[in-house]
């Protein structure tokens, strides 16, 4: 079964539409009445990654912001984190380095880390991040892209794939492209100015590759997507691999859909906060996502994106 399959399932047996919930699961995040926005994101060594690439700290880094890219996604602005470590029982210190790194990436969007909880792990060290954040607006959810409207994504895609790859063939990535592996971006502000504004019709967060999160938004927005392959920003660090921008995933950048009179204000936005957004493609009636090129040629892409549950078990992705 595949991750997606298995979290509907999951999402089935806690979620019976109670008054108090704005928004249940299927989003990137939840939604409670009065706007309190919460999610969580584990992160878990031999499946996330592993001691022999990263160091504690880093390790703690990137759970954290893998949970607050939720909470740009929404549109929300972070408050707080709550932090669960499970830890082999003869290393605590490696529980603080952990925590240090989480706090760091806390920092930066001003949430601090205001609880969590410690368990001895006989086996893997697990991080679980929960995020809790606010709206004061509409939230943007991943549902409201319509045929006719622009597809956007902010940065470039692909160097975090490109340093998991080297890792992989046994190889030391590129110390930039490492560097996007370790310390995801910070969309906050972006996540946050784009729902204020209303700029933004549906939107989410690149964690499982462009792809597999446009099929995401696809299908919530019971829309197509189609993808210029052309116009995709793939980073100089990702060696012009495609490939690592469409389907490599931990990008952790926002996608979102726009009307298209929403141009212009959407590139100064980029401009005031100085991230890189590109056009790369549109929403259409036909279901799924369609790739096309530079002539024209279109093709339906194979399916590609991170699955935890489709690799293999015990090796990093
Ligand atoms: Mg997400």
């Amino acid at each position: 079964m595949d991750e997606t399959r298995l979290v509907e399932r999951l999402a089935a047996i806690g979620w019976k539409g109670d008054a108090s919930v704005e928004l249940g699961p299927g989003d990137d995040a939840a939604v409670l009445i009065g706007g309190l926005v919460v999610s969580t994101d584990m992160t878990v060594e031999g499946v996330h990654f592993s001691f022999e690439w990263i160091a504690p700290a880093e390790a703690g880094f990137r759970a954290a912001a893998a949970a607050l890219s939720d909470m740009a996604a929404m549109g929300a602005a972070p408050e707080a984190l709550l932090v669960s470590l499970a830890l082999p029982a003869e290393d605590p210190a490696l529980g603080e380095e952990l925590q240090r790194g989480v706090r760091a990436a806390g920092d930066r969007t001003a949430a601090p880390i205001v609880g969590g909880d410690v368990s001895r792990s006989p086996g893997p060290v697990v991080i679980d991040v929960v995020a809790v954040g606010r709206v004061a607006h509409d939230v943007v959810k991943r549902g409201g892209a319509r045929p006719g409207h622009d597809l956007w994504v902010s940065g470039a895609l692909g160097g975090a794939a490109a340093a998991v790859a080297a890792w992989s063939r046994g190889e030391r990535p590129e110390p930039e492209a490492r560097a996007r592996f370790v310390r995801p971006p910070d969309r906050a502000r972006l996540g946050t100015a784009l729902a204020a504004q209303g700029l933004a019709t549906s939107m989410i967060d690149i964690s499982d590759g462009l792809l597999a999160d446009a099929r995401r938004l696809a299908s919530a927005s019971e829309a197509g997507i189609r993808v210029l392959e052309h116009r995709v920003p793939v980073d100089e660090t990702a060696g012009g691999d495609l490939n690592h921008a469409l389907e490599g995933g931990e990008d952790y950048e926002l996608m979102f859909t726009a009307h298209p009179g929403a141009k212009s204000d959407i590139l100064a936005l980029g401009r005031e906060l100085s991230v890189q957004l590109t056009r790369i493609g549109s929403v259409g009636e036909e279901a799924g996502v369609l790739l096309e090129d530079a002539e024209g040629r279109r093709r339906v892409p194979g399916r590609g994106g991170f699955d935890h549950f489709t690799v293999p078990s015990g090796d990093p992705p």
